[in-house]
Parts: structure tokens; C-alpha cells; sequence
């Protein structure tokens, strides 16, 4: 299905004025998931490291949230504390985490130091204890447990994400279909498409010297399919949701017409979606949080997103929720209901074009700190080991 880019809104999100950044405090983690982009290392940040990197967000970009990574950022002795800072510079602290060292002791004191969300990390190729071998529809009992923990603290935002492969984007739309049966305790479902580093196609340089990509954790002889696009799992959903579209998007830093960042937004109840958000109510409300709050609106409280019939009143300007609307008011009952709105996100990182170009999302949200500098996070092990992003092209185009 070939979607056409012009139909969405284009989130205004840019390099100095942004929705999210992306903290790492630490490269450590407690799982080795399949598709991971970082070494695991035990290497926590110092505090004092965590708050120049915040300073550099706070002098270089806007943001509304910061997404606090890793690495699994709960290895981090001092999580509460980084949340606390992240809190005291007037950002939502999200965490991004597989969950796995979350207890409710800690939950309830990252609440106190401010918590404002949480991104939960979980897929089948984690490997995850107690958990391995199963499917993504058996994981849902563990991200059913996730979720309630959340609900039950009160009032943090819940969102999930999982890496989708070839032999795995088969579940996206059970997976959609479990986030509508918990639309009151979920807020986001992401998934994002797995990419390696594919050395049939393309050679690497670091100007003019060539790179052995072997020795980078995001490099693999591609055994399954590293170009799934945004565009086959909205199809995939859409066999499930007929009716389910998109509102929303990012587009390739070289290919403007690709999607990589594709966000829906529904309402609903556990047992039924009423309908799609459109373009004009995301302008809208885009638009608005800029003009009140001077940042681009990232992330919304579960006490926010229960609110969904107030946001039906955008129905007088977006076809969408015009739509939702009057399918919500078909049974004259529903008015005594509670409508949630919930997101489903679809995210395509690097893209490998034929001409070795690599095509990142434009208006990188997940940006963040390398030496003073603002860098992509998915490539940072090339910052790492070389001090700079690393060019591709064609295969064997340079003669050495
Ligand atoms: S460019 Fe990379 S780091 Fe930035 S949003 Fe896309 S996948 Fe994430």
C-alpha cells in the first residue's frame, strides 16, 4: 500500500524544537535483546556527566519530554535521582525501560522524584527470564502485569514498544487489538521496524578509509528482511481495523515521500474504536501546546487521554474525529461512557537507499548527547569508536 505523505500532517518537529530527546545515563543492561544498537557495558554515567548533557538539551533544543534509555536505565544506582533532575529542568521524565528491575518500591519512589511515563520494551527476542520462548501474544500477560503496575501507582503514562521483524509483524495487529482491550491503562503502542547494517548492499567509509563494519553491535549478516517499512504494518493493521489511519508523520531525512514516523491516534473503549484522529485536530493540538507551553506536546497522562469526548469537540474542524463522533453518538448511551484516546506509533529508522544514501527520520525526536554535540542515538556506536557518523555507499563503487 502506498500511502501518500502529503495526506498527513508533518509533525513540526525539527533539531532545536522538538517533542522528545533521548538521555542515556548508562550503556548497561540486565537483557541482550536481538537488534539492540548498543554495547552492553557496565558503564554508568556520573551524575554530574547526566546534568551537562541535560545542559546541552536545555541550550541547543526545545523539548516537552525526555526519554531516559540506555542501556535500561533502572541499572542505573541513581535512577530516581536522574529523574528528579530531569523534572527540575521542567521536562517529563519518560523512562525507557524492558521493565525487568521494576519493582513497586521503586515505582512509587521514581513517582515522588516525578515520573511522568514510562516506555516498556518488550518483544520475543529478549530472551527475557521467565519469559523466554514465548510469543508475542503470551508476552501480553507480562505487559498486562507491566501496565497494571503503572494504573495502580496512578496516573503514569503507559506506553509499549517492541521491535518488529520479519517473522514477527505477523502480531502487530493482535498487538493493536490488546491495546484496545487495555486502551484505559495504555496509552501508546510503538513498533518499531528492525534494522542492521547491510554489508550486501553497501560499503562503509570513514572518508576515505573503509570500515569493517563487523565490529559494530548493530551489524548482521542480514538473515531476515532489514527494510520492512511503515507502510506494510499500517496495511497489516488495517486488515484487522478497516477503518484504522494515520494522522501523522515523519518523513526520511533523503527520501521526503517515506514514512518514519507514522502516528494514529483512536478512540475508544475496551470493546469498541469509534474512530481516527486526523490531521487538523494533530495540527490543532500540536499548534495550541506550542503556543501555551513554547514546546511541541510529547506524551499525555492517563487523567489527559480519558478525556476523549472533550476531544471530539476537534470535530469541528477534522473530518476524523467529525466521523468519531457521530459513530460514538449512534447509541445515545455512550454519552455516560468514558472514551479514551490512545496512539499507535510506527517507527522506520535507517532506510539504505540504491545510491548508498542513508535516509534518517527528519526531525529526530530520539536526538541526543554525544561530546557536547547533539547526535542520533541509533548510530551512536560510530560516535563512539570514530568521533563521527560513518558514510555508505554502493557496493564497490570506490576502487581501493
Ligand atoms: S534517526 Fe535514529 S535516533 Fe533518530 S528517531 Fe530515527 S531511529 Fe531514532
Amino acid at each position: 500500500m502506498k500511502l501518500n505523505h502529503l495526506d498527513y500532517y508533518r509533525l513540526p518537529w525539527n533539531l532545536t524544537d522538538n517533542s522528545i530527546s533521548w538521555l542515556e545515563p548508562t550503556s548497561k543492561c540486565n537483557l541482550y535483546c536481538d537488534g539492540c544498537y548498543r554495547k552492553n557495558e557496565n558503564a554508568h554515567k556520573s551524575l554530574q556527566v547526566i546534568e551537562e548533557e541535560l545542559n546541552v538539551f536545555t541550550r541547543l533544543r526545545k523539548c516537552d519530554g525526555v526519554s531516559i534509555a540506555g542501556g535500561d536505565p533502572l541499572t542505573h544506582p541513581e535512577v530516581v535521582e536522574i529523574v528528579r533532575m530531569v523534572k527540575a529542568k521542567g521536562l517529563k521524565p519518560i523512562l525507557n525501560t524492558n521493565g525487568l528491575a521494576l519493582t513497586k518500591e521503586l515505582l512509587l519512589e521514581l513517582k515522588k522524584a516525578g515520573v511522568y511515563g514510562f516506555t516498556f520494551h518488550v518483544d520475543s527476542k529478549q530472551s527475557r527470564p521467565g519469559w523466554k520462548d514465548k510469543t508475542e501474544i503470551e508476552l501480553n500477560e507480562l505487559r498486562y502485569q507491566l501496565a497494571s503496575m503503572l494504573a495502580e501507582a496512578g496516573n503514569i503514562s503507559c506506553a509499549f514498544n517492541s521491535t518488529v521483524y520479519e517473522d514477527t509483524m505477523q502480531f502487530v495487529p493482535e498487538l493493536v487489538k490488546w491495546g484496545q482491550k487495555h486502551i484505559d491503562i495504555v496509552q501508546v503502542m510503538v513498533f518499531i521496524l528492525y534494522r542492521a547494517v547491510n554489508n550486501t548492499k553497501v560499503d562503509f567509509y570513514l572518508g576515505p578509509k573503509k570500515i569493517d563494519m563487523g565490529e559494530f553491535v548493530y551489524n548482521e549478516e542480514p538473515v531476515e528482511r532489514t527494510d520492512i517499512k511503515a507502510e506494510e504494518i499500517y496495511e497489516l493493521i488495517k486488515n484487522e481495523y478497516p477503518d484504522f489511519d494515520s494522522c501523522a508523520y515523519l518523513n526520511g531525512s533523503e527520501k521526503p515521500d517515506s514514512f518514519k514516523w507514522l502516528l494514529s491516534g483512536r478512540l475508544g473503549t475496551k470493546n469498541k474504536i469509534y474512530g481516527y484522529m486526523g490531521k487538523k485536530s494533530m495540527e490543532i493540538i500540536q499548534t495550541f501546546h506550542h503556543l501555551l507551553f513554547d514546546r511541541y506536546l510529547a506524551y499525555s497522562t492517563p487523567k489527559m487521554t480519558r478525556k476523549g469526548k472533550s476531544m471530539l469537540l476537534l470535530g469541528f474542524f477534522d473530518k476524523g474525529l467529525r466521523k468519531t463522533f457521530f459513530n460514538f453518538i449512534k447509541n445515545p448511551l455512550n454519552l455516560f461512557k468514558r472514551l479514551h484516546y490512545q496512539s499507535v506509533m510506527i517507527i522506520q529508522p535507517v532506510d539504505f537507499l540504491e545510491d548508498g544514501r542513508q535516509s534518517m527520520c527528519d526531525g529526530c525526536p530520539d536526538i541526543t548527547v554525544w561530546n557536547g554535540q547533539l547526535v542520533w542515538s541509533c548510530r551512536m556506536e560510530e560516535q563512539l569508536k570514530y568521533g563521527h557518523n560513518i558514510r555508505s555507499f554502493p557496493k564497490d563503487l570506490i576502487k581501493s
